[in-house]
Protein backbone atom coordinates (compact mmCIF):
# COMPACT_ATOMS: atom_id res chain seq x y z
CA UNK A 1 0.00 0.00 0.00
CA UNK A 2 1.29 3.37 -1.24
CA UNK A 3 0.85 6.54 1.16
CA UNK A 4 -0.07 9.92 -0.08
CA UNK A 5 1.68 12.46 1.69
CA UNK A 6 -0.11 15.17 -0.20
CA UNK A 7 -3.32 13.88 1.32
CA UNK A 8 -2.42 13.83 4.47
CA UNK A 9 -0.78 17.10 4.78
CA UNK A 10 -3.68 18.74 2.99
CA UNK A 11 -6.07 17.30 5.55
CA UNK A 12 -3.64 18.20 8.24
CA UNK A 13 -3.51 21.79 7.00
CA UNK A 14 -7.35 21.75 6.95
CA UNK A 15 -7.42 21.06 10.65
CA UNK A 16 -4.89 23.57 11.75
CA UNK A 17 -7.46 25.79 10.05
CA UNK A 18 -10.37 24.58 11.12
CA UNK A 19 -11.09 28.01 13.09
CA UNK A 20 -10.85 29.43 9.83
CA UNK A 21 -11.78 27.79 6.76
CA UNK A 22 -9.03 28.37 4.81
CA UNK A 23 -7.55 25.72 2.21
CA UNK A 24 -3.84 25.09 2.13
CA UNK A 25 -3.96 25.07 -1.92
CA UNK A 26 -4.45 28.98 -1.38
CA UNK A 27 -2.97 29.77 -5.37
CA UNK A 28 -6.13 28.57 -6.69
CA UNK A 29 -8.30 29.40 -3.86
CA UNK A 30 -6.88 33.05 -2.55
CA UNK A 31 -8.41 33.38 0.82
CA UNK A 32 -6.78 35.66 2.51
CA UNK A 33 -6.21 39.62 0.46
CA UNK A 34 -2.21 39.04 1.09
CA UNK A 35 -0.09 36.17 2.20
CA UNK A 36 3.71 35.81 3.56
CA UNK A 37 6.30 34.94 0.85
CA UNK A 38 8.65 31.45 1.79
CA UNK A 39 11.11 30.73 -0.33
CA UNK A 40 13.03 27.04 0.22
CA UNK A 41 16.47 28.25 1.25
CA UNK A 42 18.47 26.10 -0.61
CA UNK A 43 21.66 26.55 -3.02
CA UNK A 44 18.93 26.49 -6.04
CA UNK A 45 16.93 29.54 -4.69
CA UNK A 46 16.74 32.65 -6.95
CA UNK A 47 18.80 35.14 -4.08
CA UNK A 48 15.74 37.04 -4.95
CA UNK A 49 13.10 34.97 -3.82
CA UNK A 50 15.25 34.20 -1.23
CA UNK A 51 15.55 37.85 -0.17
CA UNK A 52 11.66 38.35 0.19
CA UNK A 53 11.22 35.83 2.44
CA UNK A 54 9.23 36.69 5.41
CA UNK A 55 7.47 39.68 3.70
CA UNK A 56 3.69 40.46 3.16
CA UNK A 57 2.55 40.83 -0.54
CA UNK A 58 -0.95 41.21 -2.15
CA UNK A 59 -2.60 38.87 -4.12
CA UNK A 60 -3.83 41.43 -5.99
CA UNK A 61 -0.57 42.97 -6.57
CA UNK A 62 2.22 40.08 -7.46
CA UNK A 63 5.69 40.96 -7.40
CA UNK A 64 8.50 40.91 -10.52
CA UNK A 65 8.11 37.31 -11.60
CA UNK A 66 4.08 36.81 -10.16
CA UNK A 67 3.27 35.21 -6.77
CA UNK A 68 5.00 31.97 -5.19
CA UNK A 69 5.29 29.44 -7.77
CA UNK A 70 4.64 31.10 -10.50
CA UNK A 71 7.75 31.66 -12.30
CA UNK A 72 9.56 29.38 -14.12
CA UNK A 73 10.69 26.23 -11.71
CA UNK A 74 9.85 28.13 -8.87
CA UNK A 75 9.08 26.28 -5.56
CA UNK A 76 8.72 29.12 -3.00
CA UNK A 77 5.68 29.11 -1.37
CA UNK A 78 2.31 31.35 0.14
CA UNK A 79 1.42 31.27 3.51
CA UNK A 80 -1.62 32.81 4.06
CA UNK A 81 -1.31 36.25 5.96
CA UNK A 82 -3.66 37.07 8.62
CA UNK A 83 -4.79 40.16 10.00
CA UNK A 84 -5.11 40.80 14.15
CA UNK A 85 -7.74 39.19 15.75
CA UNK A 86 -7.78 36.01 13.96
CA UNK A 87 -6.03 32.62 14.49
CA UNK A 88 -3.33 30.47 12.67
CA UNK A 89 -1.11 27.88 13.34
CA UNK A 90 1.53 26.75 10.52
CA UNK A 91 3.60 23.55 11.25
CA UNK A 92 5.78 22.38 8.44
CA UNK A 93 8.17 19.60 8.29
CA UNK A 94 12.11 20.68 7.48
CA UNK A 95 14.81 18.64 6.19
CA UNK A 96 13.36 15.68 4.43
CA UNK A 97 14.52 16.34 1.09
CA UNK A 98 17.21 14.15 -0.78
CA UNK A 99 16.57 11.25 -3.72
CA UNK A 100 18.90 8.24 -2.94
CA UNK A 101 17.66 5.15 -4.49
CA UNK A 102 15.03 3.93 -2.41
CA UNK A 103 15.60 0.52 -0.32
CA UNK A 104 13.24 -2.29 -0.88
CA UNK A 105 13.12 -5.28 1.55
CA UNK A 106 15.85 -7.15 0.02
CA UNK A 107 18.32 -3.99 0.41
CA UNK A 108 17.57 -4.46 3.87
CA UNK A 109 17.75 -8.16 3.80
CA UNK A 110 21.30 -7.78 1.76
CA UNK A 111 22.62 -5.40 3.98
CA UNK A 112 22.16 -7.75 6.86
CA UNK A 113 24.18 -10.13 5.57
CA UNK A 114 26.87 -8.10 4.21
CA UNK A 115 27.04 -4.72 6.00
CA UNK A 116 28.80 -6.08 9.35
CA UNK A 117 26.38 -4.42 11.22
CA UNK A 118 27.18 -0.62 10.03
CA UNK A 119 24.13 1.87 10.58
CA UNK A 120 22.33 3.60 7.69
CA UNK A 121 20.24 6.42 7.77
CA UNK A 122 16.79 7.13 6.49
CA UNK A 123 18.32 9.87 4.19
CA UNK A 124 21.19 6.74 3.05
CA UNK A 125 18.31 4.73 2.27
CA UNK A 126 15.67 6.98 0.47
CA UNK A 127 12.85 6.70 3.15
CA UNK A 128 13.59 9.75 4.89
CA UNK A 129 10.84 12.00 3.65
CA UNK A 130 7.75 8.57 3.77
CA UNK A 131 8.74 7.98 7.33
CA UNK A 132 8.66 11.76 8.45
CA UNK A 133 5.15 12.23 6.62
CA UNK A 134 3.99 9.05 8.23
CA UNK A 135 4.13 10.38 10.92
CA UNK A 136 3.14 13.51 11.24
CA UNK A 137 0.15 12.81 8.91
CA UNK A 138 -0.39 9.33 8.77
CA UNK A 139 -0.69 8.70 12.43
CA UNK A 140 -1.82 12.37 13.14
CA UNK A 141 1.06 13.00 15.14
CA UNK A 142 1.97 16.18 14.04
CA UNK A 143 -1.16 17.29 14.59
CA UNK A 144 -1.15 15.67 18.52
CA UNK A 145 2.34 17.25 18.64
CA UNK A 146 0.76 20.80 17.50
CA UNK A 147 -1.65 20.92 20.73
CA UNK A 148 0.63 19.85 23.01
CA UNK A 149 3.62 22.05 22.27
CA UNK A 150 0.55 24.93 22.42
CA UNK A 151 -0.54 23.97 25.71
CA UNK A 152 2.80 23.58 27.03
CA UNK A 153 3.15 26.82 26.13
CA UNK A 154 0.31 28.84 27.29
CA UNK A 155 1.69 27.09 30.87
CA UNK A 156 4.08 28.85 30.41
CA UNK A 157 6.65 26.41 29.11
CA UNK A 158 8.64 27.23 26.45
CA UNK A 159 10.10 23.34 25.75
CA UNK A 160 8.65 20.53 25.34
CA UNK A 161 9.44 16.90 24.27
CA UNK A 162 7.89 13.20 23.12
CA UNK A 163 9.30 9.59 22.50
CA UNK A 164 6.96 6.60 21.27
CA UNK A 165 6.88 4.01 18.85
CA UNK A 166 4.54 3.62 15.51
CA UNK A 167 4.75 1.22 13.10
CA UNK A 168 6.31 2.20 9.79
CA UNK A 169 5.27 -0.91 7.79
CA UNK A 170 3.09 1.00 4.99
CA UNK A 171 6.54 2.70 4.12
CA UNK A 172 8.74 -1.12 3.94
CA UNK A 173 7.61 -3.75 6.03
CA UNK A 174 11.20 -4.26 7.03
CA UNK A 175 10.30 -0.83 8.98
CA UNK A 176 7.69 -2.65 11.54
CA UNK A 177 8.24 -0.34 14.30
CA UNK A 178 10.72 2.38 14.93
CA UNK A 179 10.94 5.16 17.93
CA UNK A 180 10.64 8.73 17.22
CA UNK A 181 11.93 11.06 19.69
CA UNK A 182 10.91 15.29 19.32
CA UNK A 183 12.41 18.25 21.53
CA UNK A 184 10.43 21.15 20.85
CA UNK A 185 12.31 25.01 21.78
CA UNK A 186 10.77 28.01 21.18
CA UNK A 187 9.49 31.29 21.94
CA UNK A 188 6.68 33.22 22.67
CA UNK A 189 4.56 37.15 23.13
CA UNK A 190 1.51 38.17 24.22
CA UNK A 191 -0.18 40.46 22.62
CA UNK A 192 -3.61 42.32 22.82
CA UNK A 193 -4.64 38.87 24.09
CA UNK A 194 -3.12 36.70 21.81
CA UNK A 195 0.20 34.54 22.02
CA UNK A 196 2.50 35.01 19.36
CA UNK A 197 4.37 30.98 19.40
CA UNK A 198 7.40 30.32 17.10
CA UNK A 199 9.98 27.50 17.32
CA UNK A 200 11.68 24.24 16.12
CA UNK A 201 11.03 20.65 16.93
CA UNK A 202 13.96 18.15 16.42
CA UNK A 203 12.99 14.54 15.71
CA UNK A 204 15.02 11.49 15.71
CA UNK A 205 13.93 8.13 14.76
CA UNK A 206 15.99 4.77 15.70
CA UNK A 207 15.06 1.27 14.76
CA UNK A 208 17.61 -1.99 14.59
CA UNK A 209 16.53 -4.08 11.51
CA UNK A 210 17.53 -7.14 13.49
CA UNK A 211 16.40 -10.43 11.19
CA UNK A 212 14.76 -10.74 7.68
CA UNK A 213 12.55 -13.58 9.38
CA UNK A 214 11.66 -11.77 12.79
CA UNK A 215 13.12 -14.88 14.12
CA UNK A 216 15.30 -12.74 16.79
CA UNK A 217 12.86 -10.40 18.19
CA UNK A 218 10.49 -13.47 18.74
CA UNK A 219 13.17 -14.92 20.73
CA UNK A 220 14.52 -11.92 22.64
CA UNK A 221 11.81 -10.21 22.69
CA UNK A 222 13.39 -7.06 20.70
CA UNK A 223 16.32 -6.13 22.83
CA UNK A 224 19.73 -6.63 22.73
CA UNK A 225 21.39 -7.97 19.09
CA UNK A 226 24.36 -9.03 19.52
CA UNK A 227 22.90 -12.07 22.16
CA UNK A 228 20.50 -12.42 19.64
CA UNK A 229 22.98 -13.31 16.82
CA UNK A 230 23.88 -15.99 19.07
CA UNK A 231 20.25 -17.53 19.32
CA UNK A 232 20.08 -17.62 15.51
CA UNK A 233 22.26 -19.41 12.92
CA UNK A 234 21.32 -16.54 9.82
CA UNK A 235 25.31 -15.40 9.76
CA UNK A 236 23.76 -12.12 9.56
CA UNK A 237 24.44 -8.62 11.79
CA UNK A 238 21.62 -6.69 13.09
CA UNK A 239 22.12 -2.87 12.39
CA UNK A 240 20.77 0.66 13.58
CA UNK A 241 18.60 2.42 11.65
CA UNK A 242 18.46 6.40 12.14
CA UNK A 243 17.24 9.22 10.77
CA UNK A 244 16.45 13.17 11.85
CA UNK A 245 14.70 15.93 10.66
CA UNK A 246 13.05 19.18 11.86
CA UNK A 247 9.83 21.15 12.13
CA UNK A 248 9.20 24.72 12.37
CA UNK A 249 6.26 25.84 14.32
CA UNK A 250 4.46 29.61 13.63
CA UNK A 251 1.10 30.22 15.22
CA UNK A 252 -1.00 33.14 16.79
CA UNK A 253 -4.10 31.46 18.96
CA UNK A 254 -5.98 33.13 21.90
CA UNK A 255 -4.03 33.68 25.00
CA UNK A 256 -7.00 32.20 26.65
CA UNK A 257 -7.85 28.66 25.46
CA UNK A 258 -11.38 28.75 25.90
CA UNK A 259 -11.45 31.04 23.14
CA UNK A 260 -9.45 29.33 21.15
CA UNK A 261 -9.81 27.01 18.42
CA UNK A 262 -6.07 25.13 19.57
ZN1 LIG B 1 11.01 31.04 -6.00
Amino acid sequence: MHVDPQLYRKAFQAYLRKGTPIEWSIKQERPTTHYIWWSRRDRHTRPTHRARDGQVFSWDNPPDGGHPGEDYNCRCRAEPYHGDGQEYVTHDLKGIGGSNERWKNLDFVRHFFQGAGRGVTLSEIGHLSEIAELWAYRHGALERWTKQIIGEVREARLTAQFDRSYSFENVQFSHGGGVVKGSFSGVTQLVHGMRAIEGETAYEFSDIFTDPLDIREWITGDEIPDRAFNLTELNGTAYPVTGSWRSHLRAKVFAEEDMSAY
